[in-house]
């Protein structure tokens, strides 16, 4: 392995414990470990550090979060103490999407019917799931199938993909409060900054895992590294993808992997001319017809831009084609709800491809109809020495940033207790 002359190693160049990944959750887990007595060595196989948390830095310090934004279960949520204590600023307002901007393309009556077939159909994934699972699409009955696109189109925000390949029993499982907020200076950036100081390999993907003897050896771009112990923190993509693979194989995990896809979900920004007197904090959703249509949240924070979302279908196609296919599509959307003269007061600043990304591949996990049981499968220890984390494994937080982190600390806090004076590691 190269020398990184910004991370020490110790004499016998065995690491304690190896991290795979610098997102949230790797984050998470070293920064448990760096308290302890083990030695500890971060793999990120990027240039920076955070992952799907990824900050581009806007104007005066604004930041613009092409992956996550929101913290949410805020009042539960780790990041918002971190924050605090690393100096960010949080914004507490009620998120947009309670602020949904009617008399475009929906009316208030009918803004009212949609809200009551989304309240009618996730009582009856509720209620579903008690009982054999199956895909979401399943429970559109009467009063929710005229919604459906609406719906799909949320299930494309929310999991990445469409009800009919959401599992109920997934979908029950997660488990969010009331509580939203955001990071003024962005989500990535606070991320990013837990990492600093922590011994993170950069560049340095992990190609194998060669398990057959003590230390485990594992195989990257710049070297092996040898370690006694690993938390693999890497997204599922990865993983079925056999881009990080295991000698001997773990099939199953690998199978959980692939019972958990990652959905696509993308955003752009568009700078918003001040002449445009568009609402303030204010959501829309481009069309009411089809689920391939995008979410756009109007001058959030105030500022002066428009924030386009979109996931499944639409997310995954517009990924396939050359740069600046999302903000092409927002701005066709909104002139046709705003009028074709706000074009000309548009302008593109950034857009996220999750998909394309080699080390990330989609947006975040949703089981499979029938394979809810996968994120328990996927966080096996295997031989008290490979430890899993990520937002994948999380039982009730998954597809967060948040339920990332806890599962690091929680694999990191597994990893020292089996390894404590006397806890017989
Ligand atoms: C568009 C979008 C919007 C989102 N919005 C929100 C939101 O509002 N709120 C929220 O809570 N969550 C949101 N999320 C989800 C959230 O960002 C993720 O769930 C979370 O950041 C995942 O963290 P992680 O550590 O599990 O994985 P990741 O962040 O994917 O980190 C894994 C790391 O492993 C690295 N890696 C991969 N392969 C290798 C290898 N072979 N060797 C070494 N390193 C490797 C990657 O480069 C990456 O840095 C959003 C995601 C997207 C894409």
């Amino acid at each position: 392995m190269s020398a990184d002359p910004a991370v020490s190693r110790p004499a016998d160049g065995i690491v304690d414990v190896a991290v795979i990944g610098a997102g949230a959750a790797g984050v998470g887990a070293a920064r448990r470990l760096a308290a302890s007595s083990l030695s500890v060595l971060v793999l990120e196989a990027s240039n920076r550090a955070g992952g799907r948390a990824h900050t581009l830095a806007g104007r005066s310090g604004a930041g613009i979060d092409l992956g996550c934004g929101w913290l949410h279960s805020a009042d539960q949520n780790p990041w918002v103490a971190l924050a605090e204590s690393e100096g960010f600023e949080l914004d507490r307002s009620r998120p947009s999407w309670e602020r949904r901007l009617t008399g475009v393309n929906m009316s208030d009556v009918q803004a009212r019917e949609f809200g009551r077939a989304f309240e009618v159909f996730e009582a009856k994934l509720e209620a579903a799931a008690a009982e054999p699972d199956r895909p979401a699409a399943e429970l559109f009955d009467e009063i929710t199938a005229p919604w459906r696109p609406m719906l799909d189109a949320f299930s494309s925000y929310y999991n990445g993909a469409l009800f009919r390949d959401i599992s109920v029993h997934d979908y029950a499982a997660y488990q969010p409060t009331d509580e939203n907020w955001r990071v003024v200076q962005g989500y990535g950036a606070l991320v990013a900054q837990t990492a600093a100081g922590l011994p993170i390999v950069f560049k340095a993907p992990v190609t194998r895992i060669d398990r057959t003897g003590s230390p485990l050896r594992l195989a990257t771009a710049t070297g092996e590294v040898q370690a006694r112990m690993v938390i693999v923190a890497v997204p599922t993509t990865i993983l079925s993808e056999d881009r990080l693979a295991f000698d001997p194989p773990l099939p199953d995990h690998a199978a959980a992997a692939d019972a958990l896809p990652l959905g696509h979900v993308d955003k752009c920004f568009l700078a918003l001319a001040e002449r445009a007197a568009l609402p303030v904090e204010m959501m829309v959703t481009g069309r009411t017809t089809t689920a391939d249509t995008g979410s756009y949240t109007l001058q959030p924070f105030g500022r002066p831009m428009i924030e386009g979302f979109f996931g499944g279908d639409l997310a995954e196609a517009l990924e396939a084609e050359p740069p600046g296919a999302f903000s092409a599509f927002a701005i066709d959307e909104l002139a046709a709800l705003f009028g074709s003269s706000l074009r000309r007061a548009l302008r593109p600043i950034a857009e996220s491809r999750w998909g394309a990304d080699p080390y990330i591949r989609g947006a975040y996990s949703h089981a499979r109809p029938g394979q809810a049981g996968a994120r328990a499968a996927l966080r096996r220890p295997v031989e008290d020495r490979i430890f899993f984390a990520g937002e994948a494994c999380s039982a009730h937080a998954f597809s967060t940033c948040h339920g990332a982190y806890q599962t690091g600390v929680e694999a990191a806090e597994t990893v020292l207790a089996g390894h404590a004076p006397g806890g017989g590691g």
